[in-house]
């Protein structure tokens, strides 16, 4: 059976083959780097990465890109309000430079925390705003854009199939108008370049030919999917909050000036949610993997919570629910450890996985294959090979994981939490002392980009 992948542009299953044969381009928003991600925010680059997987199950090779988005994009949908990155520049104190830097580092670790894997090309919007400015200039020139004030907006008028990737009621928009719209001619038009505010020096901001100021936010993806991808490719991803408005405008602005519609399947994770309701970055109350870390959570078992369900169904996000992922994950990786190497994989449950997943990324099902073959009377070396066959997909890195890296115990935990408050509280010798005794209890404290790591002393590089 082929691959089959769901497409949010014709809201159907279908058969996927791609354009050039044996070579998928594949590209995923990233990280607006003016905080933390937080879990929900990764349990979207865990859907991605596990797509990336199956595609190369299906012997692809994929040219993965991911943007870094460290300008730009505005506190609201309605291109009104700060930047975001101007903004945390002023909660934390650091320049928006220093924060992109910061923030972008622990985003990295936490992807390798979850065993993501290396895309093939990480592009920060800042390093091309020629590209986006050409492509805004093109826009221009084609007749879809206008100016105000403000910025440079694109005309969404000039498309009778405006926001057809989100079945958007346009006119209904319009007619509604609930949302403060500025001096936007219509409730959907869109910044594509913004004017630093009169009399206003912005950290980030560049010359263009219509003024000094910065690009809005869905430029980006458009101008450098277009570089790396070339302007018709065959994955676009993203979280499903994406569908309405940064992916519908990507796909407008690559209309207007490529003819396409960007990529031949969209495809959008559903989001994590919390009791509360979605988990978000301007929120601020988020769940970050560090602090899963610090709980003694191992990241992979957030992983292996990833998996255990559909990334087209809203995961719903408990510390019950992790425990119970990581405990599985725990009796997987001690249940492996003991089978012997040199087996071969029993090809009929291979192929019995590989249906799961080619079935729209059919991660609970396909675990439920993998649970099967762990409680099975095949000898135990075919066990290992088969498992290890399934872990290019899942990523769980069961043939490296050794024992004493398992847990950190709930005392030490305690001891952790305790330095890092002082850390932030600026208690210096108070973060010292918990060092001492976490050292004397065996255990190694190291501070990352991304919070404090805990590792048993013997184990610790
Ligand atoms: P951001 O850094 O906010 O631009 O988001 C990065 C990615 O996370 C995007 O693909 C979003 O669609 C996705 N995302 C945002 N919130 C959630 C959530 N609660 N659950 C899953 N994905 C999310
Ligand atoms: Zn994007």
């Amino acid at each position: 059976m082929p691959l089959a992948l769901y497409d949010t542009w014709s809201r159907t299953l279908r058969a996927f083959t791609p354009i050039q044969a044996d070579h998928v381009g594949l590209y995923c928003c990233g990280p607006t780097v003016y905080d933390h991600a937080h879990i929900g925010n990764l349990r979207t680059y865990v859907f991605e990465d596990v797509l990336r997987r199956v595609l190369a199950l299906n012997g692809y090779a994929v040219r993965h890109v991911v943007n870094i988005t460290d300008v730009g994009h505005l506190v609201s949908d309605a291109d009104e309000g700060e930047d975001k990155m101007e903004k945390g520049s002023r909660r934390t104190g650091e320049s928006a430079w220093e924060i992109a830097k910061r923030y972008t580092a622990a985003f990295m670790s936490d992807w390798h925390a979850l065993n993501l894997l290396e895309p093939s090309v990480w592009c920060r919007a800042t390093d091309h705003i020629a590209e986006q400015i050409d492509f805004i200039d093109e826009l221009e020139r084609n007749g879809y854009t206008y100016r105000t004030a403000d910025g440079v907006y694109f005309d969404t008028s000039k498309q009778d199939d405006y926001g057809f990737l989100a079945r958007l009621d346009v006119a209904g928009l319009q007619a509604g108008k609930r949302i403060a719209i500025g001096e936007k001619q219509r409730a959907t038009d869109f910044a594509l370049w913004k004017f630093s505010p009169p009399g206003t020096n912005r950290q980030m901001e560049w010359d263009s030919p219509w003024g000094r100021g910065f690009p809005g936010w869905h430029i980006e993806c458009s101008a450098m999917s277009a570089k790396y991808l070339g302007p018709w490719f065959d994955i676009h991803c993203g979280g499903e909050d994406h569908i309405a408005v940064h992916h519908s405008n990507e796909i407008a602005q690559t209309q207007a000036r490529h003819g396409t519609r960007l990529a031949n399947f969209w495809m959008h994770g559903h989001f994590l949610t919390l009791d509360a309701g979605k988990m978000s970055k301007s929120g601020g109350d988020f769940v970050r993997l560090q602090t899963l870390i610090e709980r003694g959570i191992d990241p992979l078992a957030y992983r292996y919570l990833c998996l255990s369900a559909h990334y087209r169904s809203t995961l719903r996000f408990s510390p019950e629910a992790l425990d119970a992922a990581q405990s599985a994950l725990d009796r997987l990786r001690r249940t492996y450890v003991q089978w012997p190497e040199g087996g071969m994989p029993n090809l009929n449950v291979v192929a019995r996985f590989k249906a799961e997943v080619d079935q729209d990324l059919n991660l609970p099902r396909a675990l439920a294959v993998l649970w099967e073959v762990v409680r099975s009377d095949l000898p135990p070396a075919v066990r290992r090979a088969t498992v290890d066959h399934f872990d290019a997909v899942l990523g769980l890195r069961l043939t490296e994981w050794k024992e004493s890296t398992v847990a950190i115990p709930a005392d030490i935990a305690l001891l952790g939490n305790a330095r890092e408050k002082a850390r932030a509280l600026k208690q210096w010798s108070e973060a010292d002392r918990l060092r001492g005794v976490l050292n004397a209890a065996g255990w190694h404290v190291e501070d990352s980009v991304s919070g404090q790591v805990l590792r048993p002393l013997d184990t610790a590089k």
